[in-house]
């Protein structure tokens, strides 16, 4: 068995503020000499710690694998069910192998669970006696952290509106002076949606880098120092590939981006990454992003007493030309194809062609100020972007894209629009970009295979060499959770299904009492089901959108024999254990939306190359979803109850088999006198 003989330069005494490489080893700190067995097996450093140890094998296996994986310098794929363990299967080889490792999550839960709870959990257990410590950090967006420029900037200046934004201020202000780390998270009291905080946080757009004035303070600054230093760094999939796509601009420069060098990535919740990735891979200007640019400007030359008429001219003809052309853009709420971009243009191309005017005239008027501040080089480099990426947007003819457009209403009469370019496939993108440049990539979460194997995963991300494993769960489904298909409903795409649905959710909501969640593939079948439901169930009822998504969790928590009717957002990153959630119903299978512009496209594609798009796409992604929600129920060894899915597509279509075959073992039924009978009821 492999032994510790590598870990020492996690071993330290303390974080030292140098920028010694992480590979540095402090001398003195003690050599935990224990194989990875030792660590996870009976009688080992887990069971003598954890207060809840179990011997799990698939855990161990899993801390095998990806040791072996750092160790040959290979990629792993892996699929470990709820109640694996799987953080500390990682963490713990991440340890031994002495390399700095970014982990990167899809949720905040799991980002504070390992920072907070397996980080301190795993450095107790390896230094009972405190002699030293991991070197660990945990780096949010840079959204999350206050800008101190932007913060100074405003002091003083009447653009504050209203008493709360003045509230806020004074808040922010005060608090400034004594956090170490600029993370609002710290500021319980400021609401998620502040206006002001959008004004003062640290996004790049409006950064000014080692010029700006606050650099050697700024909380950006210290947190690159201190990811720099760390030999852990917790990121989320959003800023790993943020930084990504940022390097891959820079053409991979030394400074590009924020996340340092690492001889590992491990990403959780991995099925999430062809949607973030394709996020941060694609282009996407929108009226509210050129709204800024010209607020800044205005704001900084104000400031500075430099507004002259002229650049008061050209702010202004922008934002004519910029509300006209979004206007022209077709019409529809949502997000619908823009493949008619010539035709468009045709017509158009005149207030396209004023528009991107008004950017080059903003840009060499910008540039043209004489002894301007730094900040201002800044403005101009954004025009300058936005008017590329305008002419990108609808120009390109890159058959790897798929133009589209999303207007959202932003209040009254007013309407965000986004004029956005997605890859179709990401795969060749992340295969040079990621796989190709790294050494090792992990690749893990609950619901990574279909059918038993990650054909589909690797493909859509293009993985073509890794290791793989699925991991033999730790729950006994068979006997935990009971999987019920009502055969007699009709098809969910016809009229007659809501009522009968909803008969059906209210008979099985008698019978599990409640303590259910009741989960739609789209809002309005939620709210059609809940309305018809509205004073027919004896439990309290709870509709998302009625309170932010952690306070109607907490509700459903704390009442007894409550029933949360939700749609996508619940469907993953919820984690309720015990009796309070018995049930988990579901109204149909989870196909993406075909309409969907992205989907449409991707579908397209498949099918223009000679596949099949809905047994090589559609199908498989459907199958991740469902294995998501359903993984709400059984969230502990001692967890029990109901699985529901009301379409019965599942038993009568053969692709039905898919989906059966990739679901955990959970004993099946067709009929509700079992499901009484799982539930004691005569
Ligand atoms: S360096 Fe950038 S983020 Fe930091 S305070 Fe200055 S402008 Fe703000």
């Amino acid at each position: 068995m492999q032994r510790l003989s590598r870990a020492v330069a996690y071993y330290r005494v303390s974080v030292a503020p140098t920028s010694q490489p992480a590979s540095a080893a402090v001398p003195g700190v003690k050599k935990h000499d224990v194989s990875l067995y030792q660590f996870f097996a009976p009688g080992g450093v887990l069971s003598r710690t954890h207060p809840a140890y179990e011997f799990r094998r698939g855990q161990l296996q899993m801390a095998q694998s990806v040791e072996q994986a750092l160790e040959e310098k290979r990629h792993l794929i892996v699929e470990a069910g709820t109640g694996t363990g799987k953080t500390l299967a990682y963490l713990v080889p991440v340890i031994r192998s002495g390399k700095r490792v970014i982990i990167s999550t899809g949720t905040k839960n799991l980002q504070e669970q390992l920072f907070h709870k397996d980080i301190p959990f795993l450095e107790q257990a390896l230094f009972p006696d405190g002699e030293g410590r991991l070197n660990a950090c945990y780096m949010k967006g840079r959204n999350n952290y206050l800008c101190r420029k932007k913060l100074y900037d405003l002091t003083g200046q009447p653009v504050l509106s209203g008493l709360e934004e003045i509230e806020h201020y004074r808040a922010i202000a005060a608090w400034e002076k004594t956090t170490h780390t600029g993370d609002r998270a710290e500021l319980a009291e400021l609401p998620e949606a502040s206006a002001l905080w959008h004004k003062i946080d640290a996004r790049s757009d409006a950064c000014i880098g080692q010029k700006c004035s606050s650099w050697d303070k700024c909380f950006i600054t210290e947190m690159h120092r201190r990811a720099m230093e760390s030999d852990i760094i917790i990121v989320n999939h959003h800023l790993f590939f943020a930084d990504l796509s940022i390097k891959q601009q820079a053409e991979y420069a030394p400074d590009a981006g924020i996340l340092p060098e690492v001889g590992a990535v491990i990403f959780d919740e991995a099925h999430e990454l062809e949607d973030v990735a394709g996020s941060y891979f694609g282009v996407s200007v929108s009226n509210g992003r050129v709204e800024e640019l010209c607020r800044d400007v205005e704001a900084s030359l104000q400031r500075n007493h430099m507004l002259s008429v002229s650049i008061a001219g050209s702010l202004k003809s922008l934002r004519e030309r910029s509300m006209f052309f979004f206007a022209l853009l077709p019409q529809g709420e949502g997000r619908f194809s823009f493949e008619n971009r010539r035709d468009f243009l045709e017509e158009n191309g005149e207030e396209f062609m004023a528009l991107q005017q008004s950017f080059t005239r903003l840009g060499s008027e910008l540039e043209n100020l004489p002894s301007k501040p730094e900040e201002v080089f800044n403005f101009a480099r954004r025009a300058q972007e936005l008017q590329v990426q305008f002419g990108f947007l609808m120009e390109s003819e890159d058959p790897n894209t798929v133009f589209w457009i999303e207007r959202r209403r932003g209040g009254r009469d007013k309407f965000n629009v986004y004029l956005q370019a997605t890859p179709i496939d990401v795969a060749p993108i992340l295969k040079t970009c990621l796989f190709d440049k790294l050494e090792c990539a992990v690749l893990t979460s609950a619901t990574l295979a279909v059918g038993g194997g990650f054909e589909y995963m690797r493909r859509r991300l293009g993985l073509e060499h890794s290791r793989e494993s699925v991991l033999p769960s730790h729950f006994d489904y068979e006997n935990q959770a009971l999987f019920y298909v009502p055969p007699d409903l009709p098809d969910p795409r016809t009229p007659q299904f809501a009522a009968k649905a909803a008969d059906r959710i209210r008979r099985l909501l008698e019978i599990t009492r409640g303590r259910a969640f009741v989960l739609f593939t789209s809002y309005a079948q939620m709210n059609d089901v809940y309305q018809r439901l509205l004073g027919e169930l004896d439990f309290p009822m709870l509709l998302q959108g009625d309170a932010p998504k952690s306070a109607l969790l907490e509700e459903f928590r704390l009442t007894p024999n409550a029933v949360l009717f939700a749609t996508s957002s619940f469907w993953q990153g919820v984690d309720v254990q015990g009796e309070q959630l018995s049930c988990v119903i579901i109204d149909r299978l989870p196909f993406a939306v075909p309409s969907d512009p992205v989907v449409a496209a991707r579908v397209k594609s498949i099918d223009a190359e000679g596949g099949n798009a809905f047994f090589q796409y559609q199908v498989p992604a459907a199958v991740i979803t469902l294995k998501q929600g359903f993984g709400r129920l059984i969230r502990s060894l001692h967890d029990r109850g109901l699985l529901a899915l009301l379409d019965n597509r599942i038993l009568k279509k053969a692709y039905g088999k898919v989906f059966v075959e990739s679901l955990p073992n959970y004993r099946k039924t067709t009929e509700l006198g079992v499901v009484e009978e799982f539930f004691g009821v005569v």
